[in-house]
């Protein structure tokens, strides 16, 4: 059976074949072809290291979501990291306030690139119950640091939670490489992301 590497099979959906026919079904079964960026995507989005941080209440519903029941390591992203060197996702979970602010933009910026943020919570996407009244809190992390997905929720369920980590997973699948400035893909419920072109 012919294989179609994951390149030509996104080039399909998107109604754009792209031509690898000189080297696909050349070779014996087992034998995988594919291109450079393709595998160090594949690479990078089975093995995101998220950073061992919690503010507040959400935090909890990320250690459930790091839990046998719900198991972040099916999706390779359960080795929490206790240094920001190690992790390249910030999980913003919980109320950031005045005073954590300039803190959560120092880990951010000691942390490895190429690097992405969830925001978790009502509190981190723009200030939550304390929105009105909590003058001490900041109206949405995406003023201290750039994010790349939103979970909404107070709190969220650990099923939005790794939701939110397989639209990281869209956002790394669909990263160019090779092709300079990368473009936002466009998440879909099905799993799969097409670049916005
Ligand atoms: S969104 Fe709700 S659960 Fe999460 S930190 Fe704020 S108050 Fe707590």
């Amino acid at each position: 059976m012919g294989y179609q590497s994951n390149r030509e099979l996104n080039g399909k959906r998107l109604g754009k074949r792209l031509d690898m026919t000189w080297i696909e079904g050349r070779f014996e079964e087992n034998v995988i072809t594919t291109t450079m960026e393709d595998a160090m995507n594949w690479g990078q989005q089975s093995s995101i290291w998220p950073m061992t941080f919690g503010l507040a209440c959400c935090a909890i519903e990320m250690m459930a979501t790091g839990a046998s029941k719900y198991d972040i390591d099916r999706f390779g992203a359960g080795a929490f990291r206790a240094t920001p060197r190690q992790a390249d996702l910030m999980i913003v979970a919980g109320t950031v306030t005045y005073k954590m602010a300039s803190r959560v933009r120092r880990l951010y910026e000691q942390m490895a690139d190429p690097k992405y943020v969830i925001a978790m919570g009502a509190c981190t996407v723009g200030g939550g119950p304390y929105f009105k009244y909590g003058y001490h809190v900041v109206k949405g992390v995406d003023l201290v640091v750039p994010v790349d997905v939103y979970v909404p929720g107070c709190p969220p369920r650990p099923e939005a939670l790794l939701e939110g980590l397989m639209r990281i997973q869209d956002k790394i699948k669909a990263r160019k490489i090779t092709k300079g400035e990368q473009k936002l893909p466009i998440p879909h419920h099905s799993g799969y992301s097409a670049l916005n072109v």
